[in-house]
C-alpha cells in the first residue's frame, strides 16, 4: 500500500486490520462493545475506495439508525477525502430498500413517487377497510390489526403466506383477507408502509431474477453493522443479496455482538448471527477483544453484569484503556425528582470542569422517565435534547391528553377541540366536521359553543348529534367535577371517560404500553401544581421554549436508541425492579425476557467512556401509587470492587435504606417539597392575577358565553323564503336568535342554523 493507505490502516490493531483487508468472501466480525467494529466497517469502506476495488456506487452499507449512516459517511469523507467518486448506498435497511424500490416501482405495482405512510395513516386506512367488511372495531381494533402486520412483515411474509393459526382468531378468520385488501389498497393509494419498504423489495427480488441479478453485479462489497438485531425480513432481504454467487464472491461483512441484542421484542433474532456460518460455507470468523472506549473499571462491572446470562457466545474483552478510571457511581435518591435534580448537579459540575454537555448522555429505560430531565433542565437553563423521539409533551398521547385539559379549563380552545373531536374515533367524519367548522366560521363562535347550537338543530344526523350531545355533556360534567375534585384525579377520569386510554389500551402496537405509561406519567406530574390553570400554563411555557439543536446539549435518550453511540459520562438512572428490569419484559417473556433486558444494561454501562453512574429512587410511581422501589437486581450483579455507593444512608445491596434514609431527607410525604420550581411559581402568579383565579373563572366563562349565544340575532324572519344546502326550498316560520324553524318543501318542518341557508 502507498502511504496513504498506511495513513488508515495505522491506528489499527491486528484484528481490526485483518478484517478490513480480508475484502474477499464472507466475513463475520463477531465481538464485545466498544471493540471497534463500526470502525471497522467505515476503514473497509474507506479501503475498497482508497484500493480502487469498487467504486461508491458499488458499496452497500447498512447501518441500525439514520444517525449512524450520516456519521459513517462524514467519517469515510474525512478518511479519503472528497476525491473518491461516488459515496456507498450507506443507510438503514429501510432507507436502502425505499430507494431500491423507487427504481424499479412498476415492477411491485407502484409508482416512483409512491409515498411511505406513517402510523396515523395506516390506522386510517385499517379502520376503513374494517368498515367495508363489517368488522367491529371495538372488539377487532384497527391497532391490533397494524401491530400483526407489522409482525409477519418484519418476518417477511405476504398475505398468501400467512397461515390460519397465524391470522385465525382476528376478526373470526378473516386475518389474512383484511392483509391482502390492505395490501391492495395500498397500491391503488400508489404508497408502502414502512413494513412494506424491505418485504416488497423481497418480492420484487423473488418476482425478478433479472433485477436481483443487476444487484448482484452491482454490490460488489457489503457491510452491516448491528448485525444481532436484524430481524427475518432482513436476513432474507441480505441473503437474497448476497447469495446466489459462488461463495467466494459473496463480499459481505457483518458485525455484531450477541450480547448487545436488544429488539427481541421487535422480532429481531440473534439466531441470524449464528446462522451466518451456515448461509455462508466457508465464512471467516474475527474476534476483536480490545476494547478502546472504557475505563477498567467500566468493562469489569459490564463484563461481571453480562456473565449472569445463560444463552451467550462467550467473548473475552480487554481495556486498551490504561487507567482503571473512576468506579461506577451508585446513588441512591429519595424519588425521580430528586434523581432529575442529583443529575442536573453532576452535569454542572461538567461543566464547571470544563467538559461538553455534548459528551453526557442520559440513558432511560421508559421514555416516560424523560419527562422528570427536561423540565429540571428547563429550569435550570441547561441545554438538552431528546434523541430518537419527540421531547415529551410533543408527544402524540400527550397533546392529546392535553387537549382534553385544555378543553375543560378553557371551552373555546379551537385547536384542542379539532384534536379531539374524533380520538378516539366517535364516528365523527369529515363531513360532520365540516358541517360543524362551516358553522363556527359563519357564527363566529368557538366550536364546541357551535356544537351546542347545532345540537338544537337538525343540521346534523340523529346518530352524529347524540355522539355530541354525550360529548358536550361529558365536558360540563368534567368542568363541574373540576370544582369539587383535585386537577390530577379529573385527568384520569377524564382520559378513562373518553375512551382514550382505551384506545391505546386495545392498541397492540410495540409503543403503546410506553405510551400509556407516558400518560400515567402526565397525570402524576400535574399534582406539582395547584391548579389545571396553573400547570397548563406551565406547559404552554415549556413548549413554547426554543427547540435549536444545535449547540453544547446533553443527550436523553432511551436505551434501547443509545446502541452503538458513546459518551464519556453516561446517566442509567431508574435501576429499579418493575422499571428496569421492565416488567413488561419479566410477565411476557420470562427468563428470556430477563436476558434481553440485562443486555440492555450492558448496553448502557458500555457507552461510558469515562464515568458511569447509576441511580436508584427509594420511591417510584408505579401505576398510580407511590411504591417503595425495591433496587434493581442488575445492582447485585456488578461487581463490588469497581462500584461505589455515593449515597451513605443508604446501601442498595441491603433493601435496608428505606427508614434511614426518609429521615435523612426528612420528607414524611413526597409531594411537600415539589413546589419550587420557577415554572411552578410563575404559574401561581398568573393565577394570583386572574380575577377570581383558576378554573372557577373559567367555568364561568362558559355560561356567560351560552348566555350571549342565545342573544345574538338572525337576519331572518318570519315568511322569508330561504334555501338550505341540505333540506331545499322552504319558508322561515321561527325565529330564535340564529336559530330558525323552517318549514321546508320536501323535507318538513326543521329547527336550522341560520348560517346554512341562503335567501332562496
Ligand atoms: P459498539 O459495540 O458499542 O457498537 P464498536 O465495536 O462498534 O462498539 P467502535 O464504536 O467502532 O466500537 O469503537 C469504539 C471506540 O474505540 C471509538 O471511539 C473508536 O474510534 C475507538 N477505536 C476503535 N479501534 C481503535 C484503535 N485501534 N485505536 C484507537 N481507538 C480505537
Ligand atoms: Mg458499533
Amino acid at each position: 500500500f502507498g502511504r496513504r493507505d498506511a495513513d488508515y490502516l495505522a491506528g489499527l490493531n491486528e484484528e481490526q486490520r485483518d478484517a478490513v483487508l480480508s475484502l474477499e468472501g464472507p466475513l463475520l466480525v463477531l465481538a464485545g462493545a466498544g471493540t471497534g467494529k463500526t470502525r471497522v466497517l467505515t476503514t473497509r469502506i474507506a479501503h475498497i475506495l482508497t484500493t480502487r476495488k469498487a467504486r461508491g456506487s458499488e458499496i452497500l452499507s447498512v447501518t441500525f439508525t439514520n444517525k449512524a449512516a450520516r456519521e459513517m459517511k462524514e467519517r469515510i469523507a474525512k478518511l479519503v477525502g472528497a476525491s473518491v467518486e461516488g459515496m456507498p448506498w450507506l443507510g438503514t435497511f429501510h432507507s436502502i430498500g425505499a430507494r431500491i424500490l423507487r427504481r424499479h416501482a412498476e415492477l411491485v405495482d407502484l409508482k416512483s413517487d409512491f409515498t411511505i405512510l406513517d402510523t396515523d395513516d395506516q390506522i386510517r386506512l385499517i379502520k376503513q377497510l374494517l368498515q367495508v367488511e363489517n368488522i367491529d372495531e371495538k372488539r377487532w381494533p384497527a391497532r391490533q390489526f397494524a401491530g400483526m402486520m407489522d409482525n409477519w412483515k418484519n418476518r417477511g411474509l405476504l398475505p398468501k403466506d400467512v397461515s390460519p393459526a397465524d391470522s385465525g382468531f382476528f376478526a373470526n378468520g378473516k386475518g389474512q383477507k383484511l392483509y391482502a385488501d390492505y395490501q391492495a389498497r395500498l397500491k391503488t393509494l400508489n404508497a408502502a408502509d414502512f413494513g412494506d419498504l424491505l418485504l416488497e423489495c423481497i418480492r420484487l427480488f423473488r418476482e425478478n431474477p433479472e433485477v436481483l441479478a443487476e444487484y448482484h453485479r452491482r454490490f460488489r462489497y457489503m457491510l452491516v453493522d448491528e448485525y444481532q438485531d436484524s430481524n427475518v425480513a432482513q436476513y432474507l432481504w441480505l441473503r437474497l443479496l448476497a447469495q446466489g454467487k459462488p461463495a467466494a464472491e459473496a463480499n459481505i461483512c457483518v458485525v455484531g455482538d450477541d450480547d448487545q441484542s436488544i429488539y427481541g421484542w421487535r422480532g429481531a433474532e440473534v439466531d441470524n448471527i449464528l446462522r451466518f456460518e451456515k448461509d455462508f460455507p466457508g465464512a471467516r470468523v474475527i474476534k476483536l477483544e480490545r476494547n478502546y472506549r472504557s475505563t477498567a473499571n467500566i468493562l469489569k462491572a459490564a463484563s461481571h453484569l453480562i456473565a449472569f446470562n445463560e444463552g451467550r457466545l462467550g467473548k473475552t474483552l480487554q481495556t486498551d484503556v490504561a487507567e482503571a478510571g473512576d468506579p461506577i457511581a451508585v446513588t441512591s435518591v429519595w424519588d425521580s425528582e430528586e434523581e432529575a435534580r442529583s443529575i442536573g448537579e453532576e452535569l454542572e459540575q461538567i461543566q464547571r470542569r470544563g467538559e461538553n454537555l455534548n459528551d453526557a448522555a442520559i440513558l432511560v429505560r421508559a421514555s416516560f422517565q424523560m419527562r422528570e430531565f427536561e423540565e429540571r433542565f428547563i429550569t435550570l437553563g441547561l441545554n438538552y435534547r431528546v434523541i430518537g423521539g419527540p421531547r415529551f409533551y410533543e408527544r402524540k398521547e400527550i397533546r392529546d391528553a392535553l387537549a382534553y385539559l385544555r378543553l375543560v379549563a378553557q371551552p373555546a380552545d379551537d385547536l384542542a377541540f379539532e384534536r379531539i373531536i374524533n380520538t378516539p374515533k366517535r364516528g365523527l367524519g369529515d363531513s360532520t366536521v365540516k358541517i360543524l367548522f362551516d358553522a363556527a366560521r359563519h357564527q363566529r363562535q368557538p366550536l364546541l359553543a357551535t356544537v351546542r347550537m347545532l345540537l338544537e338543530t337538525e343540521e346534523l344526523k340523529p346518530k352524529q348529534r347524540t355522539t355530541l350531545r354525550n360529548l358536550v355533556a361529558q365536558f360540563d360534567d368534567w368542568a363541574e367535577r373540576l370544582r369539587t375534585i383535585p386537577h390530577f384525579e379529573l385527568a384520569e377520569q377524564i382520559l378513562d371517560e373518553s375512551g382514550y386510554t382505551a384506545m391505546w389500551q386495545n392498541d397492540k402496537s410495540p409503543d403503546s404500553p410506553g405510551r400509556l405509561e407516558n400518560l400515567k406519567e402526565l397525570v402524576r406530574s400535574m399534582e406539582e401544581f395547584e391548579t389545571l390553570g396553573g400547570f397548563l400554563e406551565h406547559i404552554a411555557l415549556v413548549m413554547d421554549r426554543a427547540t435549536g439543536d444545535d449547540g453544547d446539549a446533553v443527550s436523553i435518550m432511551t436505551l434501547h436508541s443509545a446502541k452503538g453511540l458513546e459518551f464519556n459520562n453516561v446517566f442509567l438512572p431508574g435501576w429499579e425492579e418493575g422499571l428496569f428490569p421492565h416488567q413488561r419484559s419479566l410477565d411476557e417473556s420470562g427468563r428470556a425476557g430477563l436476558e434481553e433486558e440485562r443486555r440492555l444494561a450492558y448496553v448502557g454501562i458500555t457507552r461510558a467512556r469515562k464515568r458511569a453512574l447509576i441511580s436508584v429512587a427509594q420511591n417510584r410511581r408505579i401505576h398510580g401509587l407511590w411504591q417503595s422501589a425495591i433496587p434493581s437486581r442488575f445492582l447485585d450483579e456488578l461487581p463490588a470492587d469497581a462500584v461505589e455507593v455515593k449515597d451513605t444512608g443508604s446501601s442498595y445491596g441491603g433493601y435496608g435504606y428505606g427508614g434511614g434514609a426518609a429521615s435523612r431527607f426528612n420528607k414524611a410525604d413526597p409531594f411537600d417539597s415539589v413546589y419550587e420550581t420557577p415554572g411552578w411559581k410563575r404559574a401561581q402568579a398568573q393565577q394570583a392575577s386572574r380575577k377570581g383565579g383558576g378554573p372557577m373563572t373559567i367555568e364561568g366563562d362558559l355560561v356567560a358565553r351560552s348566555v350571549d349565544l342565545g342573544g345574538s340575532s338572525s337576519a331572518y324572519t318570519f315568511g322569508d323564503r330561504v334555501l338550505h344546502l341540505k333540506f331545499g326550498y322552504g319558508t322561515v316560520s321561527g325565529v330564535e336568535g340564529n336559530k330558525l324553524t323552517i318549514d321546508f318543501e320536501k323535507a318538513g318542518r326543521k329547527r336550522v342554523l341560520d348560517s346554512f341557508i341562503k335567501r332562496g
